[in-house]
């Protein structure tokens, strides 16, 4: 949990490489306590970022400040931050506890305290009596999680994590979702991580910065930037979304709509910032859309008759549907010619209809449900 003080500082921070510019003018407060997660595809600057916060990159211009000391011009082993990498690079050589006790060494710790906080950094990633394995003789998962005691052996303010669990097979992974979010909020170390994958940013964050070309595109909470996403960037790049490009009409105060030529006229019922008639996009989750067969719409529409704007409508063929064990996802093509996606979960076989390829079905969803990006 975060205390609110703002540990890192980054401050009109750019980046450049010749002629490519890696990082533009960001601004962050990272907050002490945080999950932190940089979150971009590939190329976006994210690693540049993180690097700078480590001390591996100088930026071209701009302030990082750690712990209130501007630290642009301090090395990486002065600054009160450590770095696990993408590789997780243990000394194949040295035994668990000689790895983690390594950069104690360095530093003169005294054997009995280094003995202890070995110990103890081994018991927090969950590998207590793993001292005189070598790292051959254990899986990744374990491997990655001595690179981890090793950086949270030195108590740093701050843990830097590259990509920490991109090595890892996908159940694994979801694991370590679990216990590194577990474990930062064990340690109350402030953690930045990186990562090109949303799931993770999603499930482990407090706060995430998207980035793109260098740039954050939005700030927020792991549900916010969900379920309210700045702009089509985030849109897209968060999650799956079906995207229709519409004008906004206000013509009546408090019953914001888009009218989309690909999906009808879409009503909201949420407020919406932009002048009547402006170009917009709506973002519209395969989630929120409910299936159902023609005709039952009529059911929906009576139900919600105490807000009859409450409810969107369309109807569709499906072309295309993938089973994906706990949902399927349909292709339907809408009645305009255009495509929607979609999801459902697959409930228990008697509690709902099966649709099938060239099933016609009807949609509903809730006017809370689209965002309105501006184009
Ligand atoms: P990935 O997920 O692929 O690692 P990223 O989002 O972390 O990507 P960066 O590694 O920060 O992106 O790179 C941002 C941009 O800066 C890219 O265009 C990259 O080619 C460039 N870049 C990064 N490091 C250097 C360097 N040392 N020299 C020149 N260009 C670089």
């Amino acid at each position: 949990m975060s205390d609110q003080q703002p540990i890192i500082q980054i401050r009109n921070v750019s980046k450049r490489f010749g002629k490519v510019t890696a990082v533009d003018n960001v601004n962050l407060d990272i907050m002490a306590g945080e999950f932190f997660v940089l979150l971009g595809p590939s190329g976006c600057g994210k690693t540049t970022l993180l690097r700078m916060i480590a001390g591996f990159e100088l930026p071209t211009e701009g302030q990082i400040i750690i712990d209130g000391v501007d630290v642009s011009d301090v090395p990486p082993n002065k600054r009160p931050v450590n770095m696990v990498f993408q590789s997780y690079a243990v000394f194949p050589h040295m035994s668990v506890a000689d790895n983690v006790a390594y950069g104690l060494k360095i530093r003169g710790v005294g054997r009995g305290e280094r003995e202890e906080r070995v110990r103890e950094a081994l018991e927090l990633v969950k590998l207590g009596g793993f001292e005189d394995r070598m790292p051959d003789q254990m899986s990744g998962g374990q491997r990655q999680r001595v690179a981890l005691a090793r950086s949270l052996v030195m108590r740093p303010k701050v843990l830097l994590l590259d990509e920490p669990l991109s090595a890892l097979d996908a159940k694994l992974r979801a694991q370590m979702q679990f216990e590194l979010s577990d474990l930062q909020d064990q340690v109350g170390i402030t953690f930045v991580t990186v990562t090109h994958d949303q799931d993770e940013a999603l499930s482990m964050a407090s706060r995430i910065a998207v980035i793109n070309k260098g740039e954050v595109a939005q700030l927020a909470g792991p549900s916010d930037l969900y379920e309210f996403p700045a702009n089509r960037f985030v849109a897209d790049f968060v999650g799956s979304v079906n995207i229709f490009e519409g004008k906004l009409t206000l013509d009546e105060p408090d019953k914001a709509a888009v009218d989309c030529p690909g999906l009808g006229m879409v009503y909201l019922n949420h407020g919406v910032t932009g002048p009547h008639g402006a170009d917009v996009w709506v973002a519209l989750r395969p989630e929120k859309i409910y299936l159902h067969v023609p005709g039952e719409g009529k059911a929906v529409r009576a139900a919600a008759k105490d807000a009859p704007e409450g409810h969107n409508f369309a109807r569709g063929v499906i072309k295309g549907m993938s089973y994906l064990g706990d949902i399927t996802l349909y292709e339907i093509k809408l009645d305009s010619g255009e495509m929607i996606r979609v999801s459902r979960p697959n409930l228990s076989r008697h509690d709902q209809e099966d649709f099938t390829w060239d099933d016609r079905v009807s949609m509903h969803w809730r006017a809370d449900s689209p965002v309105v990006l501006l184009s």
